[in-house]
Formats: structure tokens, C-alpha cells, sequence
């Protein structure tokens, strides 16, 4: 109906002379002035609105802000996101969206997860505002232009929170751990190591002085050489300091195995493995197998990562960890496998952990004091324990029988964890014992040396004095990770900032 009296608009009145024509002319015109108030009523009120979804209050160098903008039916047409204060101004953020014919662009919402870079638009530091322009293409809204829908009030802070490392350890080796100790002005809101794009969070708390940091972190063990950790801090506002540690990094070279794959394990394995994971199996027995070593290895990884973020505040052991009593060392950490079946190469994997063989439904024992935070199946795991031993450091016991643990119970060095089995991505019965770095796995063996953890990570942590009566509750270290990826647009939480100032259209 709306689009009838828009194309009548644009039909020119036959206003041509001759007998009738007078009679013709009123009822056209008369059309048209009705078709025109229906367009003119069909595009809106040319008043876009705007709703906070994610708020800044503080504006630096990548500040996160989500906006929602909302117009009538004709749509959008242009939004514009700028910073004003101290006598400047500068676009932070603009886009046209073009019209698609006559009746405008039709996009009536816009959800919006801005990253503003407030050094961008020259404003000094100090109190500015966040000002929102957007325009329409309903008839008013041609004939007006954009208007100033919203004004955030926010204070622009361009300066990176200072961090500077003070101790660390002496020397490391790819796919091993390493700690460090470092100093951090409190405008941070988080901070840690990071390795290329991998991150292991530090915290503050542990140590007397509050300014002083720690954070245990893994050499990673397929990272490009060579491996310069580097620590970080971060503000609210997005800015970012960081400086290198010196830490000299031991290169080695980790071994190959060549995996023969049975076809028993192919036709009883895969397709258990498959259904216990919800996962349909294809019909092909190697794409089945590489469904199971791929995919469900992925999701593994990651479920693992997920579960490694809450970790106590300070370690919860003491000296060494113990290898599993009566076992000998199998497949070791970082061996890059070659799978083959029938004699074709069929895939490649690293094996991110040791093998411990021992007897059949051998006793599991932990591996130093923790607290369980996982008991239970685990993708290419099985039935898993992971216990968390403070500062992000972890360990795993898979492919078990059965466990004997629940998650948050505590467990002494040496106490029961289940039994070794199969299940899982398994072959026979054995132990896959893992330890890890908030998720990332690490080579196992130096956690078991007395001298190493004596010589390379407890002097770092005796470098200041402890902070009295940090508890062993565990906690998420980088709250603030956690708090960004479940707000934004993706998210659809509406949540409105305290503080800021709708404002409908401007003339
Ligand atoms: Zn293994």
C-alpha cells in the first residue's frame, strides 16, 4: 500500500491543457498531496534513537563501547561517533548506509561493538564527551540531516599503566615454565605475560607490597622463535605498557613417533569415541578417525583452557611434584606423531603430554597438593581429574577408569585421584598425564626436579616478602577478560551506563 502512493508521487500530473484537463487536475493533486503524506508518514519521525549496550566512562587508546541505534521504517542513513572536549574534536567512528531505492535503506537497527582509539581524534586529556550524530531516510530525516542522538559524558586517558619486570627466572627451554615478578601502577586493571598472541595472567595480592605482581608462564612449545616473553598491563580505557624480560630461552628439538593405526581401533574406538562426544560418525573409517584426533581434540583443548581459568591466588604445594609411583616414562611431552593406516600417512599430531605406563588399573595419585576442578569425561581424555595447584599451574590424569574425586575437594600429594584405564583416545591401558599453564601444556618432567623448582622458580617468588593471609580460594585472574567477552552486542545484554544523556534529535 505504502509503496503505491510513493510511485504516485512520482508520477508528474498531466497538466496539459484541453477540455477535462481541469476536471483531471484536482483529483491528482489531491492524490498526490495524499500520496505524499503517506510517504512522508510511512518513512518515520527522522529521529533516529541510540541505547548503550556496553559502557566507557574512561577513554584511551582502545576502549571498548557498544551502541545499539535504532530509526524508523526508511532506515538508517548515516551514523557518526566523535570525541569533543578541551576545545577539539574528532571522528572516532562513521558510516553511510547508501539507500536501496526510493524508500531508504530499510535498516532500522544497528548494533554497534566499537573499539574507540582516543588518540585519533586530538582531543587533550581530561573531560570530553562521546557524541552519537545519525540521520534517517523518512523525509524529515532527508530534510534535516543528522542530529546529535546521544552524549557520554567520559574522561580521555591516553597514558599506558607502567610495568616493569624486577625478577624472573635465571634461564628457561622451549615447552618449559619460567615465573616472573614484576611491578605494576594500580590504574591496571589487568596484567601478565604474553608470548606472541598467547597470555598467562598474573595477579597482584600475593606479595606484601601491592604494586608487585606474579605470573607463572609456559614457554610455549610450538611458538616462533625465538620466544621474547614480554609483561603487559592494561587500564580500563584499553591502553597498553609492557617491557621485555629478559630471560634466556633454551631451544631444543622435541622427537617424532610414526603411529600405526589398528583397524580394530578404527571400526570399535572411533565410533564410540564419536557417539560419546555427540558427534555423527562419517561413514569413511579415516574421516571418522580424523573427526575424532581433529576435531574432538580441538574442543578438548579448549574445554581444558576453559577450566584452567580459575585457579587459586598463591601455590597451593610445596617443593617438587612426584611422578606416578612404579611407572616407566612412554610417549613424551611435545613428540610430533605421525599417524598412518594401512600404510598411507593419515594425520599429524603433538602430543601434549607424558605417557606413564605402569599395571592395569593402577592407583592415579596426585601429583602435588590441589584442588579438583575437574572430575569426568574430557573428549580425546575420557574419564579426566585436573587439579588446580595455584597461579594458574595444573595438572592432568587421563584416560581413567574410574575417578575417585569430586570437583572442589582438596587432595594431598600422593592421595588416590582413580584409576588408570583406556578410556578416551586410548589404545591400551596407561596413564596421560599432563601439567599445563592456564590451559597450555608444559613439559611435566621439570615439575618432577627437586634442584629445578628450587633453582628456577621458587627463588623468584621469595624475592619479596608474601603478603599475610593470602587465602587459597580459587578465582578467575583476569576478571576483566571474562566481563568483555560476555558483553557487546554479540552478547545482547542491555545494560544502560549510569551517568549518560540520551538526547532526542537535534534540529
Ligand atoms: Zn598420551
Amino acid at each position: 500500500m505504502s509503496r503505491e502512493r510513493g510511485i504516485g508521487l512520482g508520477s508528474p500530473a498531466r497538466s496539459a491543457g484541453g477540455p477535462g484537463a481541469g476536471r483531471l487536475l484536482g483529483p491528482l493533486l489531491a492524490a498526490g498531496a495524499l500520496g505524499l503524506a503517506g510517504w512522508i508518514a510511512w518513512g518515520g519521525s527522522g529521529h533516529p534513537s541510540a541505547e548503550i549496550v556496553q559502557p566507557a566512562s574512561v577513554v584511551g587508546r582502545a576502549t571498548p563501547l557498544s551502541l545499539r541505534v535504532d530509526a524508523g521504517r526508511a532506515g538508517l542513513r548515516s551514523i557518526d561517533v566523535r570525541l569533543e572536549g578541551g576545545g577539539a574534536a574528532g571522528t572516532l567512528f562513521s558510516k553511510q548506509i547508501p539507500a536501496d531505492g526510493l524508500f531508504g535503506s530499510g535498516v532500522r537497527s544497528e548494533c554497534l561493538d566499537l573499539v574507540l582509539d582516543g588518540a585519533t581524534a586530538g582531543v587533550p586529556e581530561g573531560e570530553a564527551r562521546v557524541v552519537v550524530r545519525a540521520s534517517d531516510w523518512s523525509a524529515i530525516g532527508r530534510l534535516r540531516g543528522p542530529g546529535e542522538i546521544l552524549s557520554i559524558p567520559v574522561t580521555v586517558d591516553l597514558a599506558a599503566p607502567a610495568v616493569t619486570p624486577v625478577t624472573t627466572t635465571s634461564m628457561a627451554q622451549r615447552g618449559g615454565s619460567a615465573i616472573v615478578v614484576y611491578r605494576v601502577t594500580p590504574d591496571a586493571v589487568r596484567s601478565g605475560v604474553e608470548i606472541g598472541k598467547r597470555r598467562f595472567p598474573g595477579r597482584t595480592g600475593a606479595f606484601a607490597d601491592p604494586t608487585l605482581a606474579v605470573a607463572l608462564f609456559s614457554l610455549p612449545w610450538d611458538a616462533e622463535a625465538p620466544i621474547q616473553p614480554q609483561v603487559y598491563a592494561e587500564d580500563a580505557a584499553g591502553n597498553r605498557g609492557r617491557a621485555a624480560v629478559i630471560l634466556p630461552v633454551k631451544e631444543r628439538r622435541f622427537p617424532e613417533e610414526k603411529i600405526e593405526v589398528t583397524s580394530t581401533f578404527m571400526t570399535v574406538k572411533i565410533p564410540e569415541l564419536l557417539e560419546r562426544n555427540g558427534m555423527k560418525a562419517p561413514a569413511d573409517p579415516i574421516e571418522a578417525y580424523l573427526a575424532v584426533n581433529r576435531d574432538v581434540r580441538r574442543k578438548s583443548e579448549e574445554r581444558l583452557r576453559e577450566i584452567g581459568r580459575v585457579t587459586a591466588p598463591r601455590f597451593l604445594f610445596d617443593g617438587a611434584f612426584v611422578q606416578q609411583p612404579d611407572t616407566a616414562v612412554g610417549s613424551r611431552f611435545a613428540e610430533r606423531r605421525h599417524y598412518f593406516f594401512g600404510g598411507k600417512p593419515i594425520d599429524e599430531q603433538t602430543h601434549l603430554g607424558t605417557d606413564l605406563a605402569s599395571v592395569k588399573l593402577a592407583p592415579v595419585v596426585a601429583a602435588a597438593r590441589g584442588r579438583v576442578l575437574w572430575a569426568g569425561d574430557l573428549g580425546i581424555y575420557g574419564n579426566a581429574v585436573v587439579l588446580d595447584h595455584g597461579l594458574g599451574l595444573e595438572t592432568l590424569y587421563a584416560h581413567l577408569t574410574d575417578a575417585a574425586v569430586a570437583p572442589g575437594q582438596m587432595v594431598e600429594r600422593g592421595a588416590t585421584l582413580g584409576r588408570s584405564g583406556q578410556t578416551g583416545l586410548a589404545g591400551g591401558d596407561h596413564l596421560h598425564y599432563s601439567t599445563m599453564i592456564h590451559g597450555q601444556h608444559v613439559d611435566p618432567v621439570e615439575w618432577w626436579d627437586g634442584k629445578w623448582f628450587r633453582d628456577r622458580i621458587a627463588p623468584t617468588l621469595a624475592s619479596a616478602p608474601a603478603a599475610p593471609n593470602v587465602g587459597d580460594e580459587p578465582s578467575d585472574p583476569d576478571p576483566a577478560v571474562a566481563t568483555a567477552a560476555r558483553s557487546g552486542c554479540a552478547a545482547g545484554a542491555a545494560t544502560a551506563a549510569p551517568g549518560t544523556v540520551p538526547k532526542a534529535a537535534a534540529p
